[in-house]
């Protein structure tokens, strides 16, 4: 079925994208804005949690950030590179849902998946604009309007931020829904992820807020130039 999404973030696994962008996702929804996400693997090869598992937990997270879609596309966890194949498919999945906005992991992260998922993502969202690129859905060229990059592991300068003091609280909440993911019991294996991962991030996002007096705000990256579409005042132009 074909349908027109504001937003459509890819991730390389179900969490990526709640770590990145949650608040800006949950600010986003709450104006009534009609986001998804596309997770590219199921995770497969995770330390924590099962394939299952963690189906159910990026569900509930995506709930509680009120996306209106999520989907996986089964590409190989730790597999993903730039293959035509791989780049079809993601390619299919915008002219799908037709997004007016995709968001990607930023490639500079310690695990090597989350930049070869923007590389893949970067590649589809130029195929699919092309008019007689054919993807086997069969769909009409979609041209995205902007593509952006929202951070996983690592602190960079990002080239803005998005003020997300009063989502802070469902960004959170979307990331403890990864129970297998970030909370540590007698049977987990012990990774970063297990060990205050979520407040390092959220840490983060107080450090990027601080820096443009706010609470919280996440940061991205982004290869264009910001077009600034109101005055420097705040007002409307
Ligand atoms: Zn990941």
């Amino acid at each position: 079925m074909e349908m027109q999404l504001d937003i459509l973030a890819f991730g390389a696994h179900a969490d990526d994208v709640e770590i990145g962008m949650g608040g800006t996702i949950a600010k986003y929804a709450s104006k009534g804005k009609q986001i998804g996400i596309i997770d590219l693997t199921q995770a497969e090869l995770s330390s924590n949690g099962t394939v299952d598992l963690r189906k159910k937990e990026a569900e509930q997270a995506g709930e509680i950030l009120g996306i209106c879609l999520r989907d996986s596309l089964g590409l190989p966890d730790r597999g993903l590179f730039l293959r035509e194949e791989y780049i079809e498919k993601v390619a299919g999945v915008i002219r799908q849902y037709r997004p007016r906005l995709v968001f990607m992991p930023f490639p500079i992260d310690r695990h090597p998946d989350h930049g070869n998922c923007a590389k893949i993502v970067e590649e589809a969202v130029f195929s699919a604009g092309i008019r007689n690129y054919p993807t086997t859905n069969g769909l009409e060229a979609h041209r995205v309007e902007h593509t952006y990059y929202y951070m996983i592991n690592g602190f960079h300068k990002p080239d803005f931020v998005i003020d997300i003091s009063s989502f802070i609280k469902y960004k959170t909440a979307s990331l403890k829904a990864y129970q297998s993911q970030f909370t540590k019991d007698p049977n987990s294996v012990d990774t970063p992820l297990v060990n205050g991962y979520i407040e390092t991030i959220e840490a983060r996002e107080r450090m990027f807020g601080k820096e443009v007096g706010v609470m919280y705000a996440e940061g991205f990256k982004q290869k264009k130039p910001l077009l600034v579409d109101q005055d420097l005042l705040g007002e409307s132009i």
